[in-house]
């Protein structure tokens, strides 16, 4: 029995031990497959873990915007440009986004973003824009204080034109998608290639804002875009300018939109229209003003102070705004632009001189924000004091507007000359 026991076991030892033998080994080799999956995921978290996107920013106008993407990590990543609507498009590994839903409230030149995976192991990243842009810089930076890394992305309203030579360009390589440049795109022209040269005539205020009021209750809003209307048809029939308008109508526009509406028109060349309104009633006759860091004296800055109070009338808070004028005055003066504008604003003043009666030193200068196009030339013409009865009547007439519109004519069409015949 014992022996049976013995020698059935024994008898049964090889064939049972190696039956046992075989499902021992299948079940080690099953587990340690199963460790080493379970490893396997645990040691290559950096391939397969998704990339962990935290927080977006946003900062900027409608004329240009700053966009910072953090990252856990350096992530591999392309951005190119979309048009129907104007997009930005980044693409990402696989992520997961954790993003404040207020950081993401459209605001300025960016009117949409959305975001989400693509397909297995891709995700992606759409800033949709307000009309035509340029990229400045898309740029992948280390966190200098704090472990991860940052996208930051420099966009600004630009011409159909520039847009177009963009996609154009990200579509010559064989690839048809444009990996992330260290430097960026090229800034946009300053000039498009056709031969039409393009005024941008912003008639002051609108809507909600109604600018300066005058003695006998004209309100600003009026003058100027009456003023507006009759300038642009001087221009009607007449080859050579195409006229864009800011507003057509008594609208409120943000001080940033009439130069988000300048860039994307592919402006040559900015004319901002006003009538002010002056304590002294003594004091008349019309002023062109061009952009500087610091006013040319206390006029000009009053003058500057009540046309940037323009957007706080309807609500808009633009103090964060302010604190980025200084750095964007400085640019401004040292580009080539500024040039373009002092000359026009004193070739416009010798027209002027003869058929509108000018204020003394009519050519000031002050931190107009409306006068903040980078690539293109732009004055603020003050048409004469609404607070002074003699001024606001003449602005009322129509043969007095008639003549200060031939001088006005007369410049622009000199200075499309000019730039036409320097080549751009
Ligand atoms: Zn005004």
């Amino acid at each position: 029995m014992k022996r049976d026991l013995y020698r059935g076991h024994v008898s049964g030892r090889n064939p049972q031990h190696s039956r046992r033998g075989e499902s021992f080994w299948r079940a080690a080799m099953a587990c340690l497959l199963l460790v080493l999956v379970v490893i396997g995921m645990h040691v290559r978290p950096a391939a397969a873990d998704p990339l962990s996107v935290h927080a977006f920013r946003m900062a900027g106008d409608a004329t240009r915007m700053r966009v910072v993407v953090e990252f856990d990590r350096e992530p591999d990543f392309q951005w190119f440009l979309l048009r129907g609507p104007h997009r930005l498009v980044v693409d990402l590994p696989e992520s997961s986004f954790a993003f404040d839903s207020e950081a993401l409230e459209p605001r300025g030149l960016v009117s949409n973003i959305r975001y989400g995976k693509l397909y297995d192991g891709h995700s992606r990243m759409i800033l949709e824009v307000k009309g035509p842009f340029a990229v400045e810089r898309v740029d992948m930076l280390r966190n200098e204080t704090s472990p991860g890394y940052r996208m930051v992305a420099d966009i600004v309203a630009a011409s159909e034109e520039a847009f177009e030579a963009a996609l154009a360009e990200q579509a010559a390589p064989a690839g048809s998608a444009v990996k992330a440049p260290k430097a960026g795109n090229p800034e946009v022209p300053a000039k498009t290639g056709d031969d039409t040269f393009t005024l941008v005539i912003d008639p002051g205020h609108g809507g909600i804002d109604g600018g300066a009021e005058g003695v006998s209750g004209t309100q600003e809003k009026d003058v100027t875009l009456a003023f507006a209307r009759q300038l642009r048809d001087a221009f009607k029939d007449k080859p050579g300018i195409s006229v864009v308008m800011t507003r057509d109508g008594d609208r409120f526009l943000r001080l940033d939109e009439r130069v988000r509406i300048a860039r994307q028109a592919g402006a040559d060349l900015f004319v901002s229209i006003h009538a002010d309104t002056i304590r002294y009633k003594g004091i008349r006759g019309a002023t062109v003003y061009t952009i500087s860091e610091r006013a040319s004296d206390a006029v000009a800055k009053a003058a500057a102070d009540r046309e940037n109070l323009a957007d706080s009338v309807a609500g808009v808070d633009v103090a964060e705004d302010n604190r980025q004028v200084a750095d964007i005055l400085v640019d401004l003066m040292r580009r080539e632009t500024h040039g373009f504008s002092v000359g026009f604003a004193r070739s416009l003043i010798r027209e002027m001189s003869d058929t509108v009666q000018l204020i003394k030193n009519p050519h000031r200068s002050a931190g107009f924000r409306v006068l903040r196009a980078p690539d293109v030339p732009s004055v603020l013409v003050e048409l004469g004091y609404l607070s002074n009865k003699k001024d606001e009547a003449q602005l009322l007439d129509a043969d007095w507007r008639a003549r200060a519109i031939d001088s006005m004519a007369a410049a622009i069409r000199r200075f499309a000359g000019l730039r036409n015949g320097a080549g751009g």
